[in-house]
C-alpha cells in the first residue's frame, strides 16, 4: 500500500481512505466510501478496513492522492505511513471484477412480478415503446446500471419448446425507480414488421408490451460489463442513444442527477460532464423527455442534451437529421473532450446506428488528423469507448 508521506504532518491531521465496497449489503453498491480520521488512527482505520474484504482505493491528505495495492506496506519506523509513490491504475476490466452476472440462470429463472407497464410515447408518436417495471422481492438479483436482464416469455416456440431469452437494458438504477432496491425497469419497443402482406409481432417485446400489473415474469441475468458506468464522479459521460438505446443512458442519468438517487450515493455525486445524443423519428417519440429536462434545469452546468428528430430537423444537406449528423455537427467539442483520460463514449441502440456514427467519427477524427480507425480500438482498450447495440 502506498500513501502520502505524513512527515510535516501533526497526529491529528485528517486523512483520507477512499474504497471500493461490495460487501455488508443486499444492493452490489460496488459504491466509493470515503473514511476521514485523524492521522494517529490511519493505520489501524486502514487494517479494519481491508479485513472488511474492502478494496482500498487511496488514501490522501486531501490535498493530493496516490492510488492503494491491495498489500499494506510496513510503516516507517515512526510508525507513520511510507512515502508517496506514483499513482497506479487499475486494468478496467479488473475493476469490474465484483459486478454481479448471471445470477439467475434460464433453467431455473427467477420469477419477478409486473408493477406497472406505462406507455413513453406521446401522442402522434410511431410505434409502442413502454416503461416496464417489475418487483425483484424474495429473490437475490441484483444488477448495476449499464448492465442487461434476460426475459423468457410465457408460451412455446414453433418447435414446441419453451421461448428462448431476450435480452433487454435495464433502465433503472441499482436502486429501482422507487429506491428500495426491489424493482428493475426496462424500455420496450414492440417489433412490428410485414411479411408476405401479414403484419408479425415480435415474440417477447409483444409480451412485455401487453403484459400487466400482477403478471409474473421469469428473469434471468443480469449480464453485461460492457456498458458499466466509470466510479470517476469525474468523468464525462457522452451519450449516443437511438429509440430503446436510451435504457442504460436513463439509468446512468437517473444516478448522476435524479434528487432521491443523490440522496441514495453520497459516495457519487457526479460533478462531470453528462452529454445525451438522443435520436428518434418525431418529437413525440422522445423518452424520458421530463426527466432529462428536470437534470437541465438543476444540473446545466453538468448535463447537456442534443437531439436528433429525424423526420422533423434537416441536416445541413436538408435531409433527415440523424444522430451522426449531430455528431458530426458537434465533432470539435466532443474530440475535446475525447483528448481527455477522463472522457467514456457510450453508443446503444439497433444495430443500424453503427456505420453512421463510425463515418461521422471517422469524418472528424480525419480532419484532425487522426485515423478513428486506430483511435477507436484505443479508447475500447482504455475501457473509454462502450458499444451496445442489437
Ligand atoms: C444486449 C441487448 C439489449 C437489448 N435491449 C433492448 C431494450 O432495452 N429494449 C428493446 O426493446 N429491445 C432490446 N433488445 C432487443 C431484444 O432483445 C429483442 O431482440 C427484441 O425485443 C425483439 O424480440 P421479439 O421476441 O419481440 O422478436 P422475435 O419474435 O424474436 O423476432 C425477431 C426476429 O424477427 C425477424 N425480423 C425482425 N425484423 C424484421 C423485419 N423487418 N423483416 C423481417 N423479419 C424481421 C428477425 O428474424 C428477428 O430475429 C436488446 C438486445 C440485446 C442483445
Amino acid at each position: 500500500m502506498h500513501v502520502l508521506s505524513a512527515a510535516s504532518s501533526g497526529p491529528s491531521q485528517m486523512m483520507t481512505i477512499t474504497i471500493q465496497d461490495f460487501s455488508g449489503s443486499s444492493i452490489p453498491t460496488a459504491g466509493i466510501r470515503r473514511f476521514v480520521v485523524p492521522l494517529s488512527q490511519l493505520q489501524s482505520t486502514y487494517g479494519r478496513l481491508l479485513r472488511s474484504g474492502a478494496r482500498i482505493l487511496r488514501v490522501s491528505n486531501g490535498l493530493t492522492s496516490t492510488a492503494a495495492t491491495p498489500e499494506p506496506s510496513p510503516a516507517s519506523s515512526n510508525g507513520a505511513p511510507a512515502p508517496a509513490q506514483p499513482a497506479r491504475k487499475a486494468p478496467a476490466k479488473a475493476a469490474h471484477a465484483d459486478v454481479p452476472v448471471n445470477l439467475y440462470k434460464p433453467k431455473a429463472p427467477f420469477v419477478g412480478t409486473v408493477i406497472s407497464n406505462d406507455s413513453l410515447l406521446k401522442e402522434g408518436a410511431i410505434g409502442r415503446v413502454n416503461h416496464v417495471t417489475m418487483d425483484l422481492s424474495g429473490g437475490d438479483l441484483r444488477y448495476v446500471e449499464g448492465q442487461s436482464i434476460g426475459i423468457i416469455p410465457d408460451g412455446l416456440a414453433d418447435n414446441g419448446k419453451p421461448h428462448k431469452i431476450r435480452l433487454y437494458s435495464i433502465a433503472s438504477t441499482r436502486h429501482g425507480d422507487n429506491l428500495a432496491g426491489n424493482t428493475v425497469s426496462l424500455c420496450v419497443r414492440q417489433l412490428q414488421y410485414e411479411k408476405d402482406g401479414e403484419l408479425i409481432n415480435g415474440v417477447c417485446s409483444t409480451f412485455l408490451c401487453d403484459i400487466a400489473p400482477g403478471a409474473p415474469v421469469k428473469i434471468t441475468g443480469p449480464v453485461g460489463k460492457e456498458m458499466l458506468l466509470p466510479a470517476d464522479e469525474e468523468a464525462n459521460v457522452i451519450m449516443l442513444a437511438t429509440g430503446t438505446g436510451i435504457a442504460p443512458m436513463r439509468a446512468y442519468l437517473r444516478r448522476m442527477f435524479d434528487p432521491g438517487e443523490r440522496a441514495r450515493n453520497p459516495d457519487y455525486a457526479f460533478r462531470g460532464k453528462a452529454w445525451l445524443f438522443m435520436g428518434v423519428p418525431t418529437t413525440p417519440n422522445l423518452l424520458y423527455e421530463e426527466e432529462f429536462q428536470s437534470y437541465l434545469s438543476a444540473y446545466p452546468e453538468n448535463f447537456r442534451y442534443t437531439k436528433a428528430i429525424s423526420r422533423e430537423q434537416k441536416n445541413g444537406e436538408g435531409g433527415r437529421m440523424y444522430i451522426q449528423h449531430r455528431v458530426a455537427e458537434y465533432a470539435d467539442e466532443i474530440f475535446n473532450l475525447i483528448n481527455l483520460d477522463a472522457t467514456h463514449l457510450y453508443m446503444c441502440g439497433l444495430r443500424g446506428m453503427e456505420p453512421g456514427i463510425d463515418e461521422a467519427m471517422a469524418a472528424a477524427a480525419a480532419a484532425r488528423g487522426l485515423d478513428w480507425k486506430t483511435l477507436r480500438p484505443q479508447l475500447k482498450k482504455a475501457g473509454r469507448w462502450h458499444v451496445e447495440t442489437y
